[in-house]
Parts: structure tokens; C-alpha cells; sequence
């Protein structure tokens, strides 16, 4: 089973509790106004990869010491099948004696499409972020990056890790970023505020440094 993939990194501490392994899936029908990962649009066959490898590097990358798996994008849920791969080998892994790792997943799509078209992919999940990214609703709660997005528990794990932040604001330690440098490009994890990805574009440019292409500008 091949799976389309924009990136892969751990650990990241930004989006969910603990460290953790994050993976982008690239493709995004639904292109909501002020997305910050335009990059992840375009389904390109360039990035397909085995499930098999992705869980493999999964397995290298973290040694088993980790809290948790983040699957962002693109939108993960215009993969199903090879979505349903991932969660099958990251549940077997679990199983099999792997570390007590949660599984958290964020969806574009509101949660009674999810619910109605892919009841058996949420039941492999711990926690869901859904619902489109509305730029004109403010960024309030913790991993969410609009006010309409709800932190949803679908598993007794979910609901023992997740409960205390269904309602957390976006404050202090929460609002922080990871930059991460890869040859010539620099990825920035987390949830920004509005006007953040501007400032800091602005503020490295003062500084000499032009970013030539950004996934925040189309
Ligand atoms: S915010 Fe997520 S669902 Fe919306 S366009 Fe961007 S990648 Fe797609």
C-alpha cells in the first residue's frame, strides 16, 4: 500500500502532548482561504511511499521513545485506505509490546462527514482534530488553529490524555513553534497566530534573509 507523504519528523512537541512523531500528508481537496500548508495541496505521485517504510522509519527514528503520533497535512482523509494501513501498522506496533503511544489526527472535513463516511477510521484513532480552518475565526484553544475546531476523544487512551486540553486555551508554552532546517529549506511546526508567518518573514528579511517560496503565500 503506497502513501502520500509532504513530510515526516520527530520529535515535535507543538501539535499534541509529549514528543512525538508527526507525519504531513500530501494532497488537500478542500483549500480552505489562509492556509498555512499550501505546500501539501497538489497530490504528487513524487511522494509516494510503502506504509510499510513510513512505520519502519517511524520505528527507527524514535527508538520506541515517544508519547505519541500526530498525521496532519494536506488532508488525510482523501487517503483513506492508505490512512487505514498507517493506523492498522501504528495499532500493531502498539499491540505487539511497542511503547504506550497515542494516535491524534487532524481533518479538514467536519466531523458529521467523518462520522458518516469513515466511522471505521475514526474507531482506530485516540483524538481528532476536525473541521475546515476559518481565518476569520480566532485562534483560541491549544492545536487548533481556528475556533471552530473541536479536540474530539474516540478512545479510552484519548480520553485520559486528551480531556484536561478539549477546552485549554491557546496561551504562554502552548503557542510555541518548532523550526526545523532541511538543506536549504526550514520548516516551522505548530499552530500560528494570525499575521505570525508575516511578522516573521518580515522580521527575517530585515535581517537579510528572503524566503523564496512559502507555504502560507500561494
Ligand atoms: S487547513 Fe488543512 S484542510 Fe484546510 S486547506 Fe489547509 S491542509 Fe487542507
Amino acid at each position: 500500500m503506497k502513501i502520500s507523504v509532504n513530510k515526516a519528523h520527530f520529535p515535535v512537541t507543538v501539535l499534541g502532548p509529549g514528543r512525538r512523531i508527526a507525519i504531513w500528508l500530501q494532497g488537500c481537496s478542500i483549500g480552505c482561504k489562509g492556509c498555512v500548508s499550501q505546500d501539501t495541496w497538489v497530490r504528487d505521485p513524487g511522494r509516494d511511499m510503502r506504509v510499510a517504510q513510513l512505520l519502519a522509519w517511524c520505528r527507527q527514528t524514535s527508538a520506541g521513545d515517544f508519547d505519541g503520533v500526530t498525521i496532519s497535512g494536506g488532508e488525510p482523509f482523501d487517503q483513506p485506505q492508505a490512512l487505514g494501513a498507517l493506523l492498522d501498522g501504528l495499532r500493531q506496533w502498539r499491540t505487539q509490546g511497542g511503547p504506550d503511544f497515542d494516535i491524534l489526527c487532524y481533518s479538514g472535513y467536519p466531523l458529521a462527514t467523518l462520522q458518516k463516511k469513515h466511522a471505521q477510521l475514526l474507531g482506530k484513532l485516540d483524538a481528532l482534530i476536525p473541521e475546515p480552518f476559518v481565518d476569520k475565526l480566532a485562534l483560541t484553544h491549544v492545536w487548533r488553529g481556528s475556533a471552530n475546531q473541536p479536540l474530539v476523544l474516540l478512545s479510552e487512551r484519548g480520553r485520559s490524555r486528551y480531556a484536561a486540553f478539549v477546552d485549554a486555551a491557546t496561551s504562554g508554552e502552548a503557542k510555541r513553534m518548532q523550526a526545523m532546517v532541511d538543506g536549504n529549506r526550514v520548516w516551522y511546526v505548530g499552530i500560528p497566530a494570525r499575521g505570525d508567518m508575516a511578522a516573521l518573514e518580515a522580521s527575517c528579511k530585515k535581517s537579510g534573509l528572503e524566503f523564496s517560496q512559502a507555504s502560507w503565500r500561494s
